[in-house]
């Protein structure tokens, strides 16, 4: 199924207007204020662009994921708050429904894609590595799991309805009796909630360290069964996601180029548009031809899942590392192009290369992609 060629033309210069006109309003307000404004969540919920991409049947708009990331490209030129929301919120669903009983389904994973509960993925730990190393444990006792541990870096974490959350049976090792839990922000007791976000980039968006002492979580809050946890946190979600990640990096580094050709026909040196300097002219090439490599390799991963094809994991991964590299290239280049001028805050490229940085680090840094590339071509399985 495809959304027809003129009504998808025209939900692109819809979101196109939205991001420049309303959406530069609230990154404006953003940067002032250090939160998201509630009327923000509000309006991307009325407008349709928290539920683009869930199917139909679970309330979603059902857009395919190779359109709907084409909409990821311009959203992702906006302020990296808005990009979370929207990419957060039409993702965590891919996580949930493939395990979720009906009552999840009809309490949780559809008023997420509306827009009514906020549910924050709940992964990443301090003192253990990201997947089957993680040490937040359940013990459990009748009906009730006693959940202990840490987590940080968590986004929504402050102010989502739940943690979608992984943890593994107390005593368990490695991807046994890993479980992936939908526990409820409802001041449970035993969890401690510290708002940690004071971050470098994508400010606005609320980040936590969550903290668990025997809190008790009933056992209906359980997705699949014990021991899918890993295939629920990483599993079926990550391989698109990765690739809606390399899009949001496409977005934006389309953004700092925009940015950085309007200085250029702006600022004159010495007599001369710093557009008519060869040197400015070749960066301004280079980022072109970066930009435009990274978005086909994007496409290609975004169809290969779309078709289910045998080697969609390996593209995910390859995308994922070429556009984030591509990015922190183009978005360097593009503050040089603005001079000094571009390191002060009033200039927009200043937020842009902030908030492309945080891009290397989501859904797995690029040292994990490289491991999971290496493995396929050692393998023999990454063909061309
Ligand atoms: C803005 C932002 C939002 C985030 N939101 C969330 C969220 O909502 N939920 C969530 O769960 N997490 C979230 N994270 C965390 C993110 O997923 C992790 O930062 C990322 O997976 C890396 O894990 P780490 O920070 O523990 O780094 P570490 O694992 O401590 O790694 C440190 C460095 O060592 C490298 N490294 C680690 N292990 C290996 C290895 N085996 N081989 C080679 N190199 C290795 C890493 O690549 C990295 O360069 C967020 C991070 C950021 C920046």
């Amino acid at each position: 199924m495809s959304v027809n060629d003129e009504s998808f033309s025209q939900l692109k210069s819809e979101i196109d207007a939205w991001v420049r006109g309303p959406g530069e309003e609230y990154a404006n307000t953003i940067e002032r204020t250090g939160s998201i404004p509630g009327a923000l969540f509000g309006e991307l919920k009325s407008r349709g662009y928290l539920s683009l991409a869930a199917p139909e049947h679970l309330g979603g708009r059902g857009i395919p994921f190779t359109q709907y990331l084409e909409l990821m490209e311009i959203i992702s030129r906006s302020h990296a708050s808005i990009r979370m929301l929207v990419h957060v919120i039409n993702g965590t669903w891919r996580a949930m429904e493939p395990f979720a009983n009906d009552e999840q389904r009809e309490n949780i994973i559809k008023p997420s894609v509306a827009g009514d509960t906020l549910v924050a993925f709940t992964l990443t730990e301090a003192t253990a590595g990201t997947g089957a190393d993680i040490r937040t444990t359940v013990r459990r006792e009748g009906d009730t799991y006693y959940l202990n541990g840490e987590k940080h870096l968590i986004t929504f974490g402050v102010k989502c309805d739940y943690w979608l959350l992984a943890a593994r049976i107390e005593g368990s090792t490695g991807k046994d009796g890993f479980v992936a839990l939908l526990v409820p922000n409802s001041g449970l007791p035993g969890a401690e909630v510290i708002d940690d976000s004071e971050t470098m980039g994508v400010r606005g968006t609320d980040h936590a360290i969550l903290r668990f002492t025997d809190t008790p979580v009933p056992v209906s809050a359980l997705l699949g069964a014990e021991g899918d946890g890993l295939a629920v946190m990483l599993g079926g979600f990550l391989l698109p996601s990765r690739v809606s990640v390399a899009m949001s990096a496409v977005g934006l580094a389309e953004r700092a180029q925009e940015l950085a050709v309007e200085y250029a026909n702006r600022r004159e040196t010495f007599g001369k548009h710093l557009a008519e300097r060869q040197a400015i002219q070749f960066y301004l090439a280079e980022n072109y031809a970066d930009i435009a490599a990274a978005r086909a390799l994007v496409i290609e991963a975004a169809r290969a899942y779309e078709n289910d094809a045998p080697n969609a994991g390996l593209l995910s991964s390859a995308s994922k590392m070429v556009a984030v590299d591509m990015l922190a290239r183009v978005t360097d280049k593009a503050l040089q192009v603005h001079g000094g001028s571009g390191y002060w805050k009033r200039n927009a490229i200043e937020r842009v290369y902030r908030d492309a940085r945080a891009q290397r680090f989501e859904e797995g840094t690029n040292e994990i992609q490289k491991l999971i590339v290496a493995r396929a071509v050692l393998d023999g399985t990454a063909t061309y």
